[in-house]
């Protein structure tokens, strides 16, 4: 069988150990007998299994106590209008900073629900950028303060955590969760739907403080209470049962390879700067976001010339570098360089556009 290296956005790569683990477990799990994909729920055996997952999630993000982590379904895209349905209940008031196309959904959902302040935007340079924060935009008596942590679609990150005071702090970090370490108190909530970094598609995992729970929106669907799905330990209805499985291994694999997110972070720093260093040098392909917010997981670039950028992913793909393509909506190519794409991967992948670089 021959692999490929891929660069997809989401659904993405896995480690390639746990892919290994879960097929060997796929037909009889711990001798159960069965499948994790067959199993009751209310199980003995997968109950052990969504109990230790959240365990090790809260090991290996070092979540404080006082903060519950939610197995839920719905994709990212739900959270876009969980969050405000939840959250939007004192003041009714919300500042966004809209910094690519998903904070943009997520502050037009938003609007449905009350009065939210766009506090600033980076649309002004195509999303290149993160802007500064001006606090004096912002309002204090706001319910939350959203931002989106890392842009997939546009390949630039936060390089810093915005001060936002009393103001719990929301965060959309789906393709960037578990790629370095965050302090989990500086913020109110993080979600981030599981197909980016930590699992297949179908899980969507959510960290929300205690005190932001159990105040929502009369005639808020059950299914989209936190308090709710909290109370029931993410059990209230059936949870996404085998991505919760192999989220667990997920975390044993940077547990054990890598030590934890700070192992996590320096590899993927290292990963990264072989294809940036190499763009930086190049005379055909371009990063097209400016150095302080570049991403660490999703990597922008172009030749500057459509037909070149096309070619390119078309002569990759024979040669088992697959979807480099960037977004529908923007073009050139985006690398997604996940934590479980080997730094073998990217070197590979430079190599590649180096000798096309030479041919071209
Ligand atoms: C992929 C992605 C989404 C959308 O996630 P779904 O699970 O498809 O709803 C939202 N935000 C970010 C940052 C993403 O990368």
């Amino acid at each position: 069988m021959s692999m490929v290296y891929n660069f997809s956005a989401g659904p993405s790569v896995l480690p390639e150990p746990v892919l290994k683990r879960a097929a060997a477990e796929m037909m009889d799990y711990k001798g159960s007998g069965q499948s994790v994909m067959e199993m009751s729920h209310r199980s003995k055996v997968y109950d052990e299994i969504i109990v230790s997952c959240r365990a090790s999630l809260r090991k290996v993000m070092g979540i404080p106590d006082n903060y519950k982590v939610l197995f839920l379904q719905g994709g990212a895209s739900s959270q876009f209008t969980m969050v405000p349905m939840n959250l939007l209940t004192k003041s009714g008031k919300a500042d966004y900073m809209v910094t690519g196309q998903f904070s943009g959904k997520a502050y037009e959902e938003a609007t449905r629900y009350g009065e939210i302040n766009l506090i600033a935007s980076s649309k002004d340079k195509n999303f290149t950028y993160i802007p500064e924060l001006d606090p004096a935009k912002c309002s204090p008596d706001a319910d939350y303060f959203h931002i989106c942590y890392n842009n997939t679609i546009y390949g630039t990150r936060f390089n810093y955590i915005p001060e936002t005071g009393d103001v719990p702090l929301v965060a959309d970090m789906s393709s960037c969760i578990l790629s370095e370490p965050y302090d989990v108190s500086k913020f109110g909530l993080i979600y981030a739907g599981a197909q980016k970094n930590m699992a297949p598609a179908g899980l969507t995992v959510v960290i929300v403080r205690d005190d932001l729970i159990g105040s929502p929106m009369e005639k808020i669907p059950a299914m989209y209470d936190y308090k709710l799905m909290a109370d029931n330990d993410s059990m209230y209805n059936t949870p996404p049962t085998y991505a919760i499985y192999i989220c667990g291994l997920v975390l044993d694999w940077i547990t054990e390879s890598f030590g934890g997110l700070e192992g996590m972070k320096a590899h993927n720093e290292k990963k990264a700067a072989v294809l940036y260093d190499y763009l930086d040098s190049s005379k055909l392909f371009k990063a097209t976001v400016q150095a302080p917010y570049r991403s660490l997981m999703n990597v922008t670039f172009v030749t500057g010339d459509e037909a070149k950028d096309k070619a390119f992913v078309t002569e990759a793909a024979k040669r088992g570098f697959v979807n480099l393509a960037g977004h529908r909506s923007v073009g050139g190519m985006r690398a997604s360089i996940y934590n479980a794409m080997p730094i073998e991967g990217v070197r590979k992948l430079t190599d590649f556009m180096r000798e096309f670089e030479s041919g071209a």
